[in-house]
């Protein structure tokens, strides 16, 4: 097997890039994929104290998290600092008005620090594709990742374990 770094030899091949790459080593139809944002806002620290994420229960957000609350390095003393995903482009004010609603506060107390756009973050996985796709595309060759189960760090575990335990047992 050749790679970036140099000849590689092995009695199994699994391959684990993100799906489209895998295509491109691999062959096969492009995987469709989702667009996400993250937006990340300012408040003072005296705000909001919870630790937890929370989802939205409407767009454009997905869901919001203080997450300086978890992680006190990502803000300056006396500041917080929120994360918050949306699944569509939408503006800065749209972006301020979601964040401040969801978390009962008003756009005045927030500031949005950051936006970082992500044209393929995900699988897309829509209602009726199932949670486990073919792995072994021949006797030793192998392809792991969210793609081939379902679009999460839970699913990219799962398929690496299914396809460990698939190696274990052919020996
Ligand atoms: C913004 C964002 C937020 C997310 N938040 C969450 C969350 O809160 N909870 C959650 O469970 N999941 C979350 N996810 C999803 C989670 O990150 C993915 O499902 C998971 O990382 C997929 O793992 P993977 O191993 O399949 O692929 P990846 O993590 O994409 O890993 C593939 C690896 O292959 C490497 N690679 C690519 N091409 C090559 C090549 N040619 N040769 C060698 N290496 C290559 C890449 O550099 C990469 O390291 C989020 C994803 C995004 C984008």
């Amino acid at each position: 097997m050749r790679t970036n770094a140099g000849e590689q030899k092995g009695d199994v091949i699994v391959v684990a890039t993100d799906a489209n790459q895998s295509r491109m080593l691999l062959g096969g139809d492009n995987v469709a994929m989702s667009y996400s944002s993250t937006w990340y806002h300012a408040i003072d620290s005296d705000l909001i104290s919870s630790k937890h994420l929370r989802v939205a229960t409407k767009p454009p957000l997905i869901n919001s998290v203080v997450i300086s609350n978890v992680a006190a390095s990502y803000a300056p003393q006396g500041k917080s600092l929120i994360s918050s995903t949306t699944l569509r482009d939408i503006t800065a004010s749209a972006a301020d008005r979601a964040v401040a609603e969801l978390w009962g506060i008003s756009e005045s107390e927030i500031e949005m620090v950051a936006r970082y756009e992500i044209p393929h973050s995900l699988p897309l996985h829509l209602p009726g594709k199932g949670l486990q796709a073919q792995q072994r595309l021949s006797e030793k060759l192998f392809i792991a990742g969210d793609n081939r189960t379902f679009p999460a760090q839970q699913g990219a575990l799962l398929s690496g374990r299914l396809v460990a335990e698939a190696i274990i047992a052919d020996r």
